[in-house]
């Protein structure tokens, strides 16, 4: 069994700033890394959007926030949760065999995941032109057509914020109506450069392998069954996240499909000494530098609450 006063659980943009914080606060955090050290960005490419670094691989920038935890005295854990034990303090974490964490506080920073189609062919492009994040992305696409997958808010916010690269946004959607907000689809349809392409599910995504990349998609209208070939360069895949909460389901309370639910301006969950952050309870903003900002709330949260403890 470690002991400790922060067990930190993820090991992305989040869980790395609240171990570097947490360290430099002198509470010696326990960083759990999961099975995918460095998160998300670590099946990424190009990041841009990281203040300071111009460019930076993902992989290579979760390498130099890993180090920083650990010069900042930060223990890192090869392992993952299976069961957390909420009912009791301090809480009980399990790992992998018999290992056991006790700790004071915990920040959960396990993230979200992109829902995907599902076709070979979306996997084969991934980062070749198939995305599942416009803001990260998007860029790559000035001047090109642009499709975009999923009729929710994401899928809408997605596809006018790509109007600023592309020539044109085509929109493809499942059903015959948006589910995102009344808002958000008066934009969509009032926007010239975007088209909706109604009823229509992917069946492929098309590209060349010398350089990889796509080409275009092809997809089937469900009513009419006709099959359309859309020439692009993009293909954004809109259709929701999940996030990584399967060992506080019953635990915390959670809204919006799964997300924690954290307190105003605060990490603060529904438990006090739990702390949530990074994708896991953002489902608006879900990028590196707002999961570590809240990473940073988070160690600074949990200090306070370990403060007035043992005060
Ligand atoms: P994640 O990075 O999702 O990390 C979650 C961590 O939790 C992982 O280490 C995982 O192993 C761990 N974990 C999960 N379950 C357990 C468990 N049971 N026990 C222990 N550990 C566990 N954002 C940008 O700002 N700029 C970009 O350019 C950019 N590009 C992206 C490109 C791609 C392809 C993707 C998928 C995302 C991109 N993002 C980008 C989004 C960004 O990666 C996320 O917003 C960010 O990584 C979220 O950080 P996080 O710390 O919340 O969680
Ligand atoms: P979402 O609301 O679950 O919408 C997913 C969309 O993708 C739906 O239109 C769905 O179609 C479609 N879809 C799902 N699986 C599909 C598949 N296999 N093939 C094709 N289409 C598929 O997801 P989201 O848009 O990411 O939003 C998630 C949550 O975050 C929501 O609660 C949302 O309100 C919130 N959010 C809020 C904001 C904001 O407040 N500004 C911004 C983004 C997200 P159907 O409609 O047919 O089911």
């Amino acid at each position: 069994m470690k002991k400790t006063n922060m067990l930190i659980i993820g090991s992305g943009p989040a869980g790395y700033t609240a171990a570097v914080y947490g360290a430099r606060a002198m509470l010696k955090p326990i960083v759990v890394q999961g099975i995918q050290p460095g998160g998300q960005l670590t099946i990424t490419t190009e990041v841009e959007n990281w203040p300071g670094i111009k460019e930076i691989q993902g992989p290579d920038l979760m390498v130099n926030l890993e180090a920083h935890a650990k010069v900042a005295g930060a223990s890192i854990e090869h392992d993952t949760i299976n069961r957390l034990d909420l009912s009791q303090f301090p809480f009980i974490a399990h790992g992998e065999g018999e290992k056991k964490y006790e700790a004071r506080s915990i920040v959960l920073a396990t993230g979200a995941q992109a829902n995907w189609l599902g076709l070979d062919s979306e996997n084969k492009y991934k980062g070749f032109g198939v995305s599942a994040c416009a803001t990260c992305d998007g860029f790559f696409f000035r001047g090109q057509v642009i499709t975009v997958i999923g009729g929710g808010n994401t899928a809408v916010e997605e596809a006018l914020f790509l109007t600023n690269f592309a020539t044109k946004v085509i929109l493809i959607h499942r059903r015959d109506s948006l589910r995102a907000e009344k808002i958000l689809q008066e934009r969509l349809f009032k926007n010239q450069k975007i088209e909706i392409k109604w009823n229509c599910v992917v069946k492929e995504i098309i590209g060349t392998d010398e350089p990889l990349g796509v080409e275009g998609i092809i997809i089937e209208n469900v009513k009419k069954q006709e099959t359309l070939n859309i020439p692009c360069k993009g293909v954004f895949v809109a259709i929701g996240h999940s996030p990584a909460n399967e060992l506080i389901k019953d635990q915390l309370e959670t809204h919006q499909g799964g997300y924690v639910v954290t307190k105003n301006n605060s990490t603060q969950t529904s438990i006090a000494g739990v702390f949530a952050a990074g994708d896991i309870a953002d489902f608006k903003y879900r990028q590196a530098v707002t999961a570590a900002g809240m990473g940073c709330m988070a160690a600074l949260e949990a200090e306070r609450f370990i403060s007035e403890m043992e005060k």
